[in-house]
């Protein structure tokens, strides 16, 4: 008999999306002619920039000669794109770290699934909220979460982060945490981390023996030249922080599947007896098992956003997508609506007005406006009260759904 992981059976049917792509549906039926316009995707819609095409059709036609053809690369990924990632990434920010420090995966959500597989089932996870479901899931599902209820875990420590403390999530006072789940800028809420609260995070793991797993996915969309892109900008980082980063939202990578994890050799973590074991040789001896390797033309993709081109083309559609976002506050606000984040990432994060649902505001806003946005309760019990608006669709589309909003307040 095959027993089953029934950690797998608490698991909460993700049903955010799919309930969204329901109502969106049972809508449509009702109102056939209507043309509804989503800003809630969390997918990118610009296409990849020509420097990585060329790129990608150069490692294509590599593979259609044996002289040139590549077979399986290193686990750890290529060492033309750790090199690179290494020096355009983390020098020019002052960061040093060695090329077995990098490993290259198949997209961020992976390796921020999997990386939890080192560590012992009871140790205790900490998660801001709202918060991308990834972190708390992932951890569920070998129960390291307890059980589920009331839209809580009873083992998971929640920081709570809403407009009353300014989006800044306290550290926990009065229990020990063992893990903790950082996104910065942060999805949903589109809102930033300074270094002073970083260093107090980095400062709370040095002291309570406690690890980061740092999600810096959207750290290209930072406009404010006084905020990290990296947890490793903050000293002592290197000994308590895994940082994940990937070129879905940097380079419109979400169909080519690439990005990064950097884990520095000075991270540990314990055994009962007390010795320390380091993270860096089981992540490796973890990968060479069960992962081989990201494709050889996703990595030469990847590695063309590092050439001078490849940067400032990037670049262009990253200006693209925050135009949205800067359009987007500014009708919001004007219309009076109370709106966070949007300044440093492509996410607008915004109160519901008059007290309302998110659900409820949601369906208002799709009956009376014909615009789709997310929920904010569909990403934890502090985004009750809250909706997700992205700046991921095009101009035209944005600037349709905005004038709608306009015209409905006005109706
Ligand atoms: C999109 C996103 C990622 C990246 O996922 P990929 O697997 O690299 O496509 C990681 N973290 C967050 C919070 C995201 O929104």
């Amino acid at each position: 008999m095959a027993l089953v992981n029934v950690h797998y059976l608490n698991l909460q049917d993700n049903y955010l999306f799919a309930d969204i792509a329901k109502k969106v549906n049972a809508f449509k039926v009702m109102h056939p002619k209507a043309d509804v316009i989503s800003l809630g995707i969390g997918d990118v819609t610009q296409p990849l920039c020509p420097a990585v095409i060329s790129a990608m059709q150069k490692a294509v036609t590599e593979m259609s000669d044996a002289s040139t053809f590549h077979g399986y690369g290193p686990e750890q990924g290529y060492e033309f794109l750790r090199d690179a990632i290494l020096k355009n990434d983390y020098v020019p920010r002052g960061i040093h770290l060695d090329i077995d420090e990098v490993f290259i995966n198949d997209g961020a959500k992976s390796d921020i699934g999997n990386f939890q597989e080192l560590l012992h089932w009871d140790n205790f996870i900490c998660v801001t909220d709202p918060i991308y479901p990834v972190y708390i899931d992932s951890n569920a599902m070998i129960g390291r979460c307890g059980a589920y209820k009331n839209g809580r875990w009873s083992y998971v420590t929640y920081t709570p982060c809403t407009a009353e403390n300014g989006f800044i999530p306290e550290i926990p006072k009065n229990h020990h945490v063992d893990i903790i789940y950082l996104c910065y800028p942060n999805n949903p809420t589109g809102t930033v981390i300074t270094k002073t609260e970083l260093r107090k995070w980095v400062n709370y793991a040095l002291k309570n023996d406690a690890l980061i797993l740092y999600d810096a996915a959207y750290q290209a969309y930072i406009q404010d030249p006084d905020i990290p892109h990296s947890i490793y900008e903050i000293r002592g980082a290197r000994k308590c922080a895994i940082e994940f980063r990937s070129y879905s939202k940097t380079a419109g990578f979400t169909g080519i599947r690439c990005g990064y994890t950097i884990v520095p050799k000075d991270v540990t973590a314990a055994t009962f007896e007390g010795e320390r074991i380091s993270l860096n040789k089981l992540w490796n001896r973890r990968q060479c098992t069960k992962f081989n390797g990201t494709s050889y033309v996703s990595q030469r993709a990847a590695e063309a956003i590092y050439s001078p081109e490849g940067k400032e083309q990037i670049q262009k559609t990253i200006d693209y997508y925050m135009a949205n976002a800067a359009k987007m506050l500014d009708v919001l606000r004007s219309l009076g609506y109370e709106c966070y984040g949007g300044e440093n990432a492509p996410y607008i994060w915004m109160r519901t007005p008059g007290g309302k649902s998110s659900w409820q505001f949601f369906e208002e806003l799709l009956y009376g406006a014909h615009v789709v946005c997310t929920p904010g309760s569909g990403f934890g019990p502090s985004g009750e009260g809250y909706v997700r608006l992205t700046a991921f669709g095009s101009h035209e589309s944005t600037a349709e759904a905005l004038e709608r909003i306009k015209q409905w307040g006005r109706g």
